[in-house]
């Protein structure tokens, strides 16, 4: 294939500023197609926490001038850096008053207020770099609500810039629920004109809904697994956005986020008690003892542990898993549990550790060795999401031969084979119903497996084990979807230069 040139944009990359899987992604996706011989740039904002020192970030000469619609021209600087272990250039944009602040999204669960602009900002200053660095691009690509105006940029205000002006563009969605809705004005900063406030455009419920607007401009989709492409086409999944998403269903596609084996690898985690590999588990043994000794409980290897990494949120499940959770330690068995969110989570589940001290403890937090830890020790991995577009904690289970058990749905139910108790094949355990009591039955399912059915742990263990994830055939899949997009591109210049019509499907 050609080599391409393309220009990333996102409001989270590792390891410079991650909140969730989408900066893994934008961190580790561009050092693969460098690999491959692309010329892959990323743009993102320079957070307060993104240190310049660290880093070894330089400033570039002369500022951005970015035309910010009714609020006239905004201006920052640029500052360049690489992605660790690469020569990808990572483009940081220095705008004080947008992003010198704590957060990337928000502070004490209150979003900020102007993270319209903010976002906008950082939309439409990827579409002035290119002039400033000299770089023409041959396809953007852009992720979730924050960077989903580009796609609709590229097809009006910037249809004629000479760097940008009419590239194919990728939308890669990572969770639908987050849409980046404002208020109707937001239009005139954007100044796209108001022809596109439409319900083919960017109008939904009254407001401008950036996510859709990109949805209906970028000239092909994806979403991080088959699962979740078919999921938001649906009303349970789409938040409200599925019909849109059902019309470009053709142009959508599904790529499941590879993980990081350098980092995630029991044979050489310097996390862990002890290191060990699928012909030789001794040394889980001794990280299940280590876990439970650090979180206090007895140190038995007669009984199954549960282990849970997660953000503390209704999405993960645990509304399910707090009405399950008393009849799940009525058997005999330990849970240990890592992650911090909703409030209400952590009273809840302190409550729950004061009732069962033997059983189940809690550590309210992010705490990255930990999370190793738990991976190492436990024997099965709890992911009851109500919704899941990739999921990363399934994968590292699989690899750390610690049996997930997940409900069916998106990257879950993509990466996860269920147990089959005749055959022995399989990888862990699946549910589909999301409640408490498939929940509880699922787990009951694994418990009665770990006490009576050793061979059937054996040999799921292994089959677990043995799979791969990689950002390598992520990456040649991305490369299918870019080609993908340019000849689509292609394709519709040709109708318009030889129809003299307008877009035939997007553009
Ligand atoms: P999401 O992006 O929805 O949070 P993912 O499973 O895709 O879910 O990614 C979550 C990542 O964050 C995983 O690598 C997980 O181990 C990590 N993580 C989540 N909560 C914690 C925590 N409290 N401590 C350490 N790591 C955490």
């Amino acid at each position: 294939m050609k080599k391409l040139k393309i220009l990333m944009a996102a409001s989270e990359c590792v390891p410079f500023a991650k909140e969730g899987g989408l900066a893994d992604v934008v961190g580790v996706l561009p050092k693969h197609l460098a690999r491959m011989g692309h010329d892959v740039r990323v743009v993102m904002p320079r957070y307060k926490r993104v240190d310049r020192e660290r880093y070894g970030l330089k400033q570039l000469p002369g500022v951005l001038v970015v035309p910010m619609g009714v609020i006239g021209n905004q201006y920052c600087g640029v500052w360049e850096g690489r992605i660790p272990g690469s020569d990808v250039p990572v483009y940081f944009l220095e705008h004080e008053g947008y992003y010198g602040r704590d957060g990337l999204y928000e502070m004490n669960n209150e979003g900020y207020l102007d993270n319209d602009n903010r976002f906008v900002f950082l939309s439409k200053a990827a579409l002035e770099l290119p002039k400033m660095i000299g770089f023409e691009p041959d396809l953007l690509h852009a992720h979730d609500w924050h960077t989903a105006a580009i796609p609709v940029l590229v097809n009006t205000t910037y249809a004629a810039d000479p760097y940008v002006g009419g590239k194919a563009t990728v939308l890669s969605v990572h969770n639908m629920q987050h849409q980046g809705n404002f208020y109707e004005g937001l239009m005139d900063v954007l100044g796209i004109g108001w022809e596109h406030f439409t319900f083919l455009g960017l109008e939904k419920d009254g407001e401008t809904n950036l996510l859709k607007g990109g949805l209906y401009h970028a000239t092909v989709l994806n979403t991080v697994s088959k699962g979740y492409a078919r999921e938001m086409q649906t009303p349970e999944y789409g938040w409200g956005l599925d019909g849109v998403v059902r019309e470009r269903a053709a142009d959508l596609f599904g790529i499941l986020n590879g993980v990081d084996y350098d980092d995630w690898n029991p044979e050489v985690d310097p996390y862990i008690a002890a290191r060990y590999s699928a012909a030789d588990l001794s040394g889980k043994k001794l990280c299940k003892r280590d876990l439970q000794r650090t979180f206090g409980l007895p140190e038995r290897d007669d009984v199954p542990l549960f282990g849970m990494v997660s953000r503390l949120v209704k999405q993960k499940g645990v509304d399910i898993l707090a009405e399950a959770i008393h009849r799940i330690l009525a058997l005999d068995v330990q849970f240990v549990m890592l992650g911090a969110g909703e409030p209400w989570t952590h009273f809840f589940f302190g409550d729950i550790k004061n009732a069962y001290p033997d059983k189940f403890n809690l550590y309210v937090g992010y705490n990255n060795p930990l999370s190793h830890q738990i991976e190492a020790g436990a024997d099965f991995f709890l992911m009851p999401s109500a919704f899941e577009p990739c999921g990363l904690n399934q994968m590292y289970s699989l690899r750390y031969g610690t049996l997930p058990i997940v409900r069916a749905t998106g990257g879950l139910d993509d990466s996860v084979e269920n147990f089959d108790g005749k055959t022995l094949s399989g990888t862990g355990f699946k549910f589909w119903s999301h409640d408490a009591g498939a929940l509880f039955d699922t787990v009951g399912w694994a418990v009665y497996t770990w006490y009576n059915r050793r061979d059937a742990m054996e040999k799921l263990i292994a089959n677990a084990m043995a799979k791969r994830f990689t950002w390598e055939d992520a990456a040649a899949k991305y490369e299918e979807l870019y080609g993908r997009a340019l000849r689509k591109r292609l394709g519709e210049k040709t109708f318009v230069r030889r129809y003299g019509k307008d877009k035939p499907v997007s553009g």
